[in-house]
């Protein structure tokens, strides 16, 4: 039991890679806050479902004193929420470039805003920032989505340094997923993943409970000398 007696908030966990990471970490003995701008829908034990949007400060600021009344505590944030909206460069609108960084960039910004001094008065936390293989190289059509996910990275390493200072035990990393069977990719048609597909060593897309144990790693006593880093978990697509 890796995570017995940790309590962690998940968020976009009503469904895909969020899911998954939450029910992983339930299972390895931590309480779990699956956050979702739709109520996630858990019967899992150890998981609890709560609601709130990333963008909305002001939600945040009252789920998280919910979260530290009723659990003491919170040991682990994972910053999973993301979307795209993807065009090239020429057709991408403002609101397609907005939307994305609201959620992907300063929703990560809001919620680890709140949850950031909580750990470093208590001492102790491990926060892992869900980036993407596209965050690490670009890709065409996604010039808001890869901004983003480049930003989560260095987001993790400038908290690994500010919330380590004085001595406290926390620590910051991101993970890059690479393309990952989830609704997600529902949407990217297979002319464009059959190369992918065909780029990757292992020779197939990912699934869902790959990335989970990747962050169970990282969140968990295991990865204790490990900060500040972006762990690639992709297949060897980039070789
Ligand atoms: P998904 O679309 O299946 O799930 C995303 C979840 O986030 C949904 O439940 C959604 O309701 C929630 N969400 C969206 N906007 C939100 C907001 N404003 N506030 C709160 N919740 C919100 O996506 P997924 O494939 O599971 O992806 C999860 C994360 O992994 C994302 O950050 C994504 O960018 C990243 N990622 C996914 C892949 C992939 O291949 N699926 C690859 C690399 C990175």
């Amino acid at each position: 039991m890796r995570l017995s007696g940790k309590t962690a908030i998940v968020t976009g966990g009503a469904q895909g890679i969020g899911r998954v990471i939450a029910e992983t970490f339930a299972r390895e003995g931590a309480t779990v806050i699956a956050v979702d701008m739709t109520k996630p829908d858990y019967t899992c034990e150890g998981v609890f479902g709560y609601t709130c949007n990333v963008t909305d400060r002001e939600g945040l600021k009252a789920f998280v004193e919910d979260i530290v009344g009723t659990f003491g505590k919170v040991d682990v944030l994972i910053n999973n929420a993301g979307i795209t909206r993807d065009g090239l460069l020429q057709k991408m609108t403002e609101e397609m470039w907005d939307l994305v960084c609201d959620v992907n960039l300063k929703g990560v910004f809001n919620l680890t805003q709140l949850v950031g001094p909580l750990m470093i008065d208590q001492g102790t936390g491990s926060i892992v920032n869900i980036s993407s293989v596209v965050g690490e190289y670009g890709n065409v059509g996604q010039t808001n989505y890869a901004a983003t996910k480049a930003g989560v990275i260095a987001m993790a390493k400038s908290w690994a340094k500010e919330f380590a200072r004085k001595g406290a035990n926390v620590r910051v990393n991101s993970l890059a997923p690479g393309y990952i069977n989830t609704e997600m990719m529902k949407t990217v048609p297979d002319k464009v993943l059959d190369p992918i597909r065909r780029k990757t060593m292992l020779g197939r897309l990912g699934e869902p409970e790959e990335i989970a144990k990747a962050c169970l790693f990282l969140a968990s006593d295991e990865a204790s000398f490990i900060t500040g880093h972006c762990l690639s978990v992709n297949g060897g697509l980039r070789l």
